[in-house]
């Protein structure tokens, strides 16, 4: 027979959506471990998206369940802004536009705060009109370090290990029954997912520093080109970095960064935010850090966030050479939230917990 596990649940991804629903999962005493190929430490790798986020919360809920998920997680940024305002920090957004899309009048206006039109003098660039809001920007590594450091102190491993099918995940710690599946883009070739409805959402930016910027720009246009977006993130705990882009581009898989599209992303935000340049004249003058690529994990449909029963064929070998038999296990899956990893973690997370408990209350006697 195989041994016993020390765990009831395995989450494989330490993305923000991994770390958040094993956060989720063990404050309810569940005993979980992570296991991922990329770790929240390292915020170089372009094997994940969740290094690479602006990121604010700018919600584009299109339906009651996402926007739940926002809202909740909207809350719950405001009390880490107050604990913990080197991570997230609620500031001025400005969003403008040349040709109105309902940009006017988001769903989520009377969520953020002070939300109100702007005046024609506070548009800047070459724009028309424009909204004002306050909503929250945050700094990815620094969220993620914060999960991943609670999950330690509640002695959740965390173990890097790149597994080739979803099998895996349910033999490496002992058998277990329960599986996170937040793999993101990854969910397009593990074995025994290969959700072909998965796809990467490109987005290119540059990480520059102009400490003297403190308000969340965007360019909501419905004359944008499909693929070109213009934003501007004011990083918290940074040291006065800011990340402008950028592009969504999809099915794109290059994780270098274009020339072309680096300069073009440098002079769209030079032109609404000219403080950019700590005072030189052109874009030219922007102090840049790095240029960056993430790969947004997008998918047709958008999140897959449900139980799938499974039977798992076989566990590894025990010691004794003795085989197991074939064992009912079941997965929740957690992946493609596309560009909306940060704005609705918490959200997805506590969603997670509800059906993972309501799942597992189901199997008691
Ligand atoms: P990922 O971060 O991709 O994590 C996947 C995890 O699964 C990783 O740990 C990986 O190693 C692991 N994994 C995959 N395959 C395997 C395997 N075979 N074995 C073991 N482990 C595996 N979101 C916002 O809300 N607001 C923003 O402003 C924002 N801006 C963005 C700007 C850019 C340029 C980009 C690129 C993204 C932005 N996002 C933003 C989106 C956000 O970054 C993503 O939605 C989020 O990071 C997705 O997290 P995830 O945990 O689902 O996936």
């Amino acid at each position: 027979k195989p041994e016993k596990s020390s765990y009831d649940v395995v989450v494989l991804g330490a993305g923000v959506l991994g770390l958040a629903t094993a956060d989720a999962l063990s404050a309810t005493g569940l005993r979980v471990a992570i296991l991922a190929r990329d770790l929240p430490e390292d915020v170089d790798s372009a094997a994940f998206a969740s290094p690479w986020a602006g990121a604010n919360w700018s919600s584009f809920g299109t339906n009651d369940r996402e926007r739940r998920r926002d809202t909740v997680t909207f809350e719950q940024f405001g009390r880490l802004a107050k604990s913990h305002p080197d991570i997230v920090t609620r500031r001025q957004f400005k969003y403008i536009w040349n040709k109105d899309k309902g940009y006017s009048s988001p769903w989520y206006k009377d969520v953020v705060f002070n939300f109100r039109p702007l005046e024609r003098s506070e548009v800047p660039g070459p724009y028309s009109e424009g909204v004002s809001f306050e909503s929250y920007t945050l700094n990815p590594h620094k969220y993620n370090a914060l999960l991943a450091s609670r999950l330690r102190d509640r002695g959740v491993p965390i173990v890097r290990k790149r597994v080739s099918s979803l099998d895996e995940a349910f033999a490496h710690f002992g058998p277990v029954n329960f599986v996170v599946n937040a793999t993101g883009l990854g969910a397009r070739s593990l074995l025994g997912v290969e959700d072909p409805a998965v796809f990467p959402d490109r987005g290119q930016t540059a990480l520059v520093r102009a400490p003297n910027v403190d308000i969340c720009f965007g360019v909501r246009d419905a004359d944008m080109p499909t693929g070109k977006a213009v934003y501007i993130i004011p990083r918290p705990g940074s040291g006065g970095c800011v990340v402008v882009g950028g592009t969504n581009i999809k099915g794109e898989y290059s994780t270098l960064p274009k020339r072309e599209m680096a300069e073009s992303i440098l002079q769209n935000a030079f032109e609404i935010c000219p403080e950019l340049a700590n005072g030189g004249k052109s874009w030219k003058d922007i102090e840049v850090v790095s240029h960056n690529v993430g790969l947004r994990p997008a998918r047709e449909g958008g999140l897959r966030l449900e139980i799938e029963e499974r039977m798992l064929e076989s566990d590894a070998l025990t010691p004794e050479g003795g085989k197991s038999k074939p064992r009912p296990v079941a997965v929740l899956h957690c992946y493609g939230i596309g560009p909306a990893g940060y704005q609705a973690n918490l959200g997805v997370a506590e969603e997670a917990k509800e059906i993972t408990l309501k799942f597992i209350n189901k199997l008691r006697p």
